[in-house]
């Protein structure tokens, strides 16, 4: 369905966009709404567009272990996880992420994307997110009576309803999602008043990026490839990986102008070039990559592997961040017959779930659906807890900014963390159900499980993503810096222990019959502090590699996305992300996506 290589080398584009994923494919759809503008994406992975694999929901990660479908990274040791390293699959094939990912639509508190433009990006705010997100949405509002079932409220002015991305509550919601709301509500944490429209604090449902009228994934490559894929204006090549930028003739002084890229398709490297503008939109993860193998870097990163420097940029690479969750099993009472996800683990029922599937109805409908994000204050079992922790921490910065230890810029990061949590405002930490037992392990037939995700959205540790090797097949070493700031751990120990309070208020109480993970002997901080350590995994939200800051703050784009030391390279992709945000990242992708088109076109 995509292009051919005889299409691509050697030929010339106004744009060259690396990396066909959410924000890649957003970006080249807007570009090629005017049929002046000639632009090639050039996309790693394959294109499996009407592969039920990808397009059928409720199947959570069932392919991320296969490399026809994602790219295969683990961090590196991590000191502080007793040298554990965690997998980092990401999704590789046109579509990106977005076609691997849970589904799970979700924005961020209004202040979250309110601090990059505080920390110097003007017009980065909330009014520029939320037009993008509702032009970005094609919502299918629920039923009233799944909002009487389900609970499924919104507002549905926060929603966009034209959008290209179809989104939708899930059709088949797990019956004890009401019960664990009530048990949330009665620790504290409140109904969010308007997840969608920047105040998503407290708990609530969540809809999907489920096409309701087809109850399939809708996806960067269904919804912005696929109504394009026949304009003559654009071309798209799979299967082909870019190794580095190519540069016009460099004037000492100047800053560098690229002439496009140079890239393998079937094992044979090709270039192709741009008359305009290259930007790279190959994911949080690979966009350093291609950057340092360019020569845009950390010259200390560059010299030793012999990388000539062409401009000295010590923020790529740097600055990353994450998000983490460890999950709590419970085993839910079997005299009431709950149905969950482990039934699938029968076959013949699974086979029969996926003929309801192609009739728009069962299992396979299924979506997350309850979510809560609340200030760290709401999770500790007396608010003076987190004051304490919190207190700890900004001492312990003030006294390493003193003693002049930290990276630019991270400082004024590191307060604006400090005073969402202070001020309640954002939603740092999360509670998200999954109604089965997680990680693929085998269930008894009859027994049904509940997991409760403790989720961290806002860990104090920076990472770095660099690469190790000149040879652009060697993936570059993903070092998290994972519980670096020790209150990270400390932190989600005590969401943790808000779950563990939860399993033993009602109404949840009498839906558990016990708790399966951790041991239920495990209780001193101490003993959950290893529990954490041991099982603490990614959320799949890298971010920040390349964040959008000053130069001096260790910024690597400016607020036209434009690289430093460039004068036509911008990025597009998660990497951008200055500070990182208390929600999901699809759609904040997809929004940067949609704003770099606007900047690129001058609207902006
Ligand atoms: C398993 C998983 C589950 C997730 N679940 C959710 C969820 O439920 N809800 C949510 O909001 N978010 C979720 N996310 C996160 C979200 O999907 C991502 O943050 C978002 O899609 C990232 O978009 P991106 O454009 O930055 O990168 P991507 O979409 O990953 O795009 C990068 C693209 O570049 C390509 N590429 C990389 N290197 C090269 C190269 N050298 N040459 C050519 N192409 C290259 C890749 O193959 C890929 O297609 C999940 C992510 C994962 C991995």
């Amino acid at each position: 369905m995509t292009n051919t290589i005889e299409d691509v080398s050697e030929q010339t584009f106004d744009y060259v966009i690396v990396g066909g994923g959410t924000a890649g494919l957003t970006l080249a759809a807007r570009l090629v709404e005017d049929p002046n503008i000639k632009v090639v994406v050039i996309e790693a992975g394959s294109d499996h567009l009407g592969d039920p694999a990808i397009e059928t929901p409720a199947q959570f990660g069932a392919i991320l272990m296969h490399p026809k479908y994602a790219w295969h990274f683990k961090t590196t040791p991590q000191p502080h996880l007793n040298g554990r390293e965690v997998p980092w699959p990401r999704g590789k094939m046109l579509g990106g992420s977005s076609g691997v990912n849970f589904h799970v639509w979700n924005k961020p508190p209004a202040g979250d994307i309110g601090d990059w433009e505080k920390l110097g990006n003007p017009g980065w705010n909330w009014e520029r997110f939320q037009k993008y997100a509702k032009k970005i949405e094609g919502f299918t509002p629920p039923t009233t009576e799944a909002q009487e079932m389900y609970r499924q409220n919104t507002n549905l002015s926060s929603h966009g309803v034209d959008g290209l991305i179809k989104t939708s509550f899930p059709k088949w919601v797990f019956t004890g999602e009401g019960t664990v709301q009530d048990a949330i509500k009665a620790q504290g944490i409140p109904i969010a008043k308007d997840p969608y429209g920047g105040d998503p604090i407290g708990t609530f449902m969540m809809a999907g990026n489920i096409d309701a009228r087809t109850q399939t994934r809708s996806y960067a490559a269904t919804s912005y490839y696929l109504p394009n894929k026949d304009k003559k204006n654009l071309t798209v090549i799979c299967n082909s990986v870019v190794e580095r930028l190519l540069f016009k003739n460099i004037t000492p002084g100047e800053d560098l102008e690229a002439s496009g890229v140079e890239f393998v398709c079937a094992g044979t490297k090709r270039n192709v070039y741009a008359s305009k503008e290259v930007i790279l939109s190959a994911g949080a993860l690979k966009t350093p990559q291609i950057l340092e193998l360019s020569g845009i870097g950390d010259k200390h990163v560059l010299t030793p592997l012999g990388i000539d420097t062409k401009v000295d940029l010590p923020g790529v690479g740097s600055n990353v961040q994450e998000h983490l969750h460890s999950d709590l099993v419970f085993e839910l009472d079997p005299r009431k017959e709950y149905e969950t996800l482990d039934k699938l683990h029968d076959k013949s029922f699974a086979t029969e779930q996926i003929k309801l599937h192609a009739e728009g109805k069962g299992m396979f409908t299924m979506g997350l659906t309850g979510f809560s994000f609340a200030p760290f204050k709401l999770f500790t079992a007396t608010p003076s807890k987190a004051e304490e922790l919190i207190s700890a921490l900004r001492s312990k910065i003030n006294s390493k900014a003193s003693a002049g230890g930290l990276p630019p810029g991270l400082k004024e990061q590191w307060m604006l963390q400090i005073e969402r949590m202070e001020g309640g405002r954002s939603g740092e930490c999360e509670l998200l159900t999954v109604p089965r037992r997680p990680g693929g392990v085998p269930t008894e037939p009859g027994k049904s499980y509940l997991a409760i995700c403790a989720c961290s959205n806002s860990p104090f540790s920076r990472g770095t993503i660099h690469i190790k090797s000149n040879d652009p097949t060697v993936h570059p070493s993903m070092d998290p810096h994972y519980f670096e700031e020790e209150f990270d751990l400390k932190q989600l120990v005590e969401v943790v222990k808000f779950i563990m309070r939860l399993s033993h208020t009602e109404p949840l109480k009498s839906m558990i019959a016990e708790q399966i993970v951790p041991a239920p002997n495990l209780s001193s901080d101490e003993d959950l502090q290893t529990f954490v350590k041991d099982s603490v995994l990614t959320t799949w939200h890298t971010s920040s590699s390349a964040s959008m800051l000053p130069r001096d703050k260790n910024g690597v784009v400016d607020a036209q996305l434009r690289v430093y030391g460039t004068k036509n390279v911008r990025i597009a992709d998660l990497s951008i992300v200055p500070l990182h945000i208390s929600a999901h990242t699809q759609s904040t992708a997809y929004v940067i996506g949609e704003a770099a088109a606007d900047i690129i076109l001058g609207k902006l």
